[in-house]
């Protein structure tokens, strides 16, 4: 492909959910040369909302479901064979006073001659008093990333929410607790007919109505939750060792505020059904602009909006510098394989990426390289996203440090001897000893660094 030598981009897209990868897959066959900033703590994680479910049903074209980490990793592939180029980073802020638009992420500035914000929403928090201590030491926004952990095995678990999400979280979880208590503000559920009805069927979920959590207990785990009733009056205390937030999501504008319209919810306002903002050359894309809908379809949809408005507006105004392609078809996409767990038979000593406590046991004897554990679950979204930069490092180290995977759903003793608490966990050992652990995403660069520094 001939790269544009064009200093200004054509279009930014920022955000890599469903709406994010639509626009640019659309934006890259217009041989718009986008370039798509993917976020990565800020407002979700690469991937997007999907990243953090197991099972989505109703999209098209995948008759049998597909997990949202694989739709995505799909989407993703899409878009790039078509020649999007990403940048894994946060946009850090954004001007959209003058022309080109401005963009700092990735500790550099980028301007634009158009901007797609895609940035979706995040999941909102209780904001109760100890919430800090207990975060990822048994309370979590994602029931599907954390549920598996070896802590909740068997436990009593809780479930705060009373939508669509809630429901979902609260069912799946009965796949590992003892019971599921499902915390309903209100003395209704919000979530659809069908998903209420599944809740109230199910004899491991207690729904406990117009209640909200008010105090944790516990020392290095949480251990109970207090609740109290409508009126702020103490009611049950709950022995629970898991505690899951289904409230909802805050529209992830922080960007553009004082810049575009938003509502009172923080939405970005456009014309109804436009993807056109306030400011031309600025379109919206996905749940950031659609308080209403919020699925993975509109969302795609809207992408596609976007960026053929943008394409549109860019050749009204004389500004697009199309690349052209020496191959007209590009190559296959390439998607990501699924790490094999060695046996004795097919073990390899000196193997930069392989699975299975066999090879833990291995390499932790007898490896004198930094040895990585990854500790992942099938359906855990920031894994996929994590799990790419570290095969980058371990290339990168050319061989100095290896890898080992751990599926928490194949290995729980291992995992849960080794106290993790839930996916990703990366620990960096060497000469049998942990010299650090890190929980949840991390900079590929802190991670090189710390293994660097014991090559
Ligand atoms: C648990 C759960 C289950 C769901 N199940 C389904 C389902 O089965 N079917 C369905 O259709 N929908 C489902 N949804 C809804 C669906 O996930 C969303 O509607 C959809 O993901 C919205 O897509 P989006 O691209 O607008 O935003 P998001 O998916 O929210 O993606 C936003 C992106 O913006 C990025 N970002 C944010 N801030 C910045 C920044 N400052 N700089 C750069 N990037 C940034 C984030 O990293 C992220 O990549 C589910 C949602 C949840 C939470």
């Amino acid at each position: 492909m001939v790269q544009s030598a064009a200093a200004v981009e054509n279009l930014v897209v920022i955000g890599s959910g469903p709406a994010g990868y639509t626009a640019a897959l659309y934006a890259a066959r217009a041989n718009l040369n986008p370039l798509l900033i993917t976020g990565f703590q800020d407002g979700g994680i690469p991937g997007g909302q999907l990243m953090t479910t197991t099972h989505v049903e109703n999209f098209p074209g995948f008759p049998d479901g597909i997990l949202g980490p694989e739709l995505m990793d799909r989407m993703k592939s899409q878009a790039v064979r078509w020649g999007t180029r990403l940048v894994e980073a946060d946009v850090d802020s954004l001007d959209l006073s003058s022309r080109p638009f401005q963009l700092q992420a990735d500790g550099r500035t980028i301007t634009a001659q158009s901007v797609i914000l895609a940035t979706g929403a995040s999941a909102n928090r209780l904001q109760v008093d100890g919430e800090d201590t207990f975060w990822s030491h048994g309370i979590s926004a994602c029931a599907i990333c954390d549920g598996a952990t070896p802590q909740f095995r068997n436990e009593q678990l809780a479930v705060v929410g009373g939508g669509d999400s809630a429901c979902e979280e609260a069912v799946y979880l009965t796949k590992y607790g003892s019971k599921v208590h499902l915390i309903v503000r209100k003395d209704r559920l919000r979530a659809s007919r069908a998903m209420a009805d599944r809740v109230q069927a199910n004899p491991q979920i207690e729904v406990h109505w117009n209640r909200q959590v008010k105090r944790f207990g516990g020392s290095d785990w949480l251990a109970s939750i207090e609740l109290v009733d409508g009126d702020g009056r103490p009611a049950e205390t709950l022995p629970v060792r898991g505690l899951f937030y289904a409230i909802g999501h805050t529209p992830n504008t922080g960007l553009v505020k004082g810049q575009l319209p938003l509502d009172e919810k923080g939405y970005l306002i456009t014309e109804p059904g436009q993807p056109a903002t306030a400011i031309e050359g600025v379109f919206s894309a996905g749940d950031v602009a659609d308080q209403q809908w919020r699925q993975a379809i509109t969302a795609a949809a809207s992408g596609c909006q976007a960026a053929l408005a943008a394409e549109r507006w860019l050749t009204h105004h004389d500004l697009a510098i199309t690349i052209t392609r020496d191959n007209v078809e590009p190559e296959a996409a390439e998607l990501p394989q699924p790490t094999t767990t060695v046996t004795e038979q097919d073990f390899d000593s000196d193997a930069l990426w392989q699975g299975g406590s066999y090879a833990l046991r291995r390499l932790y004897h007898e490896s004198t390289k930094p040895l990585l554990v990854i500790y992942t679950s099938p359906s855990c979204g920031p894994c996929h996203v994590f799990k790419p930069q570290l095969k980058r490092v371990l290339t990168e180290l050319d061989g100095a440090a290896q890898m080992v995977e751990i599926n928490l759903e194949e290995d729980a003793d291992i995992a849960a001897q080794a106290g993790v608490t839930g996916t990703p966990t990366l620990q960096l050992f060497k000469g049998k000893a942990l010299k650090q652990q890190w929980r949840g995403v991390q900079q590929r660069s802190a991670v090189k660094a710390a293994v660097e520094a014991q090559i």
